[in-house]
């Protein structure tokens, strides 16, 4: 008996897992599991996602276009180096598949976001990961791991899940070092929570070189995870790759329509950016004082460290928590078994993470 066999590569593929998410014992559980906006949606995109209802028959713009020039307009780049997916997921996806197939190398940092192996993965390509220093990504060693072979570059800056950044100064000294046909992308999916002086989510090395794109996500600061909008900025060359490569209607009308209105709302914006550095800084301070590592982010999450102590290490506190209805990330998939990943919530949700791991520790 035969039956079909998919390429190589794609069976080696564990299965992404999400955030999960559920239910406490007393009730709807805090999802803290997802990097997710604690604040939701901006009241208007979600007003323009019921607007849009009464069109559900209609095909979407399969060129995003308003949302392209709304995007064009807010960081001043031309609609033309624009390309929106389903999730900054799809274009990362099309990216390795467009760029990288078998015998080929898709490369980044050892703790990087899982996205890039998998999709190294099922583009029947071998995926490289160079080690980090201190769960921070390390230019010389991603440099040094370049080989005839490497096609693409994948970097999260910030990354998740450590919640670590490269500067500016990093990153071009990153491309810098690689030869002309190795395609960097930077995914700068948390870049808006970033307050640091010396950071630069890649935008400028993006629209001036030939082999650099970096991709966006509207999942983030502007909570519309449910409706899978991201985008990609890029060379000329790369963002044709990118539409020959796409489905012809990639993004629903309903998500151009709510991320148009998301990115108009620059109070939401404020507002959800407050919230976290305010709270963010909060659960950093507070976890710390429970002598726990905490590791220094700049997104909207914290990579928190316990004992490898059993009964006391982070699978045990992550069954604690959901106990209790808080949900955190394990990130065991990320090689990072002894910590686990809290989003920052809403106030009373942080304040119930630090009052749950203070009994957990005692
Ligand atoms: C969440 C996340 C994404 C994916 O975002 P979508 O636009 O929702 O697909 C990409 N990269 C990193 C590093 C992320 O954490």
């Amino acid at each position: 008996m035969s039956a079909p066999r998919p390429n190589s590569g794609i069976l080696e593929i564990s299965p992404y897992v999400g955030g999960k998410s559920g239910e406490g014992e007393s009730g709807r559980a805090a999802k803290l599991s997802a990097n997710e906006n604690a604040l939701g949606a901006s009241p208007k995109a979600v007003e323009a996602y019921r607007a849009a209802a009464t069109e559900l028959h209609r095909y979407p713009d399969g060129g995003s276009t308003a949302l392209r020039q709304a995007i064009g307009r807010r960081y001043n780049i031309g609609p033309e180096r624009i390309v929106c997916g389903a999730g900054s997921d799809e274009l990362i996806g099309l990216l390795t598949r467009a760029y990288a197939a078998g015998g080929d190398e898709v490369l980044y940092s050892a703790h990087g976001f899982l996205m890039y192996r998998l999709s190294a993965l099922a583009a029947g390509a071998t995926p490289v990961a160079a080690p980090e220093k201190r769960l921070r990504a390390d230019v010389d060693a991603l440099l040094a791991h370049v080989t005839s072979r490497t096609r693409i570059v994948y970097v999260a800056n910030p990354n998740n899940p450590t919640g670590s950044y490269l500067s500016g100064e990093e990153l071009r000294r990153l491309h810098a070092g690689l030869p002309e046909d190795v395609l960097l992308v930077i995914d700068a999916a948390y870049a808006e929570f970033v307050e640091a002086e010396d950071y630069d989510s890649g935008l400028a090395l993006a629209l001036e070189h030939e082999n650099v794109v970096m991709t966006r996500t509207f999942s983030k600061l502007h909570g519309l995870a449910a409706l899978r909008v991201g985008w990609a900025a890029g060379s000329r060359s790369a963002i044709d790759v990118l539409n020959r490569t796409r489905g012809p209607f990639n993004v629903g009308h309903p998500s151009q329509a709510a991320a148009i209105a998301a990115m108009e709302d620059l109070e939401h914006q404020k507002r959800s950016l407050a919230h976290n550095r305010e709270w963010l800084a909060w659960l950093a301070r507070e976890l710390a004082a429970l002598d726990l590592t905490v590791h220094p982010s700049v997104g909207n999450f914290l990579l928190v460290e316990f004992t490898r102590e059993s009964g006391r290490d982070a699978s045990a506190a992550a069954a604690f928590l959901e106990k209790r209805g808080i949900i955190p990330r394990e990130v065991g998939g990320y090689g990072l078994g002894h910590c686990l990943r809290i989003s920052v919530g809403l106030e009373e949700e942080n304040r119930r993470v630090v009052e749950i791991l203070r009994e957990f520790l005692q």
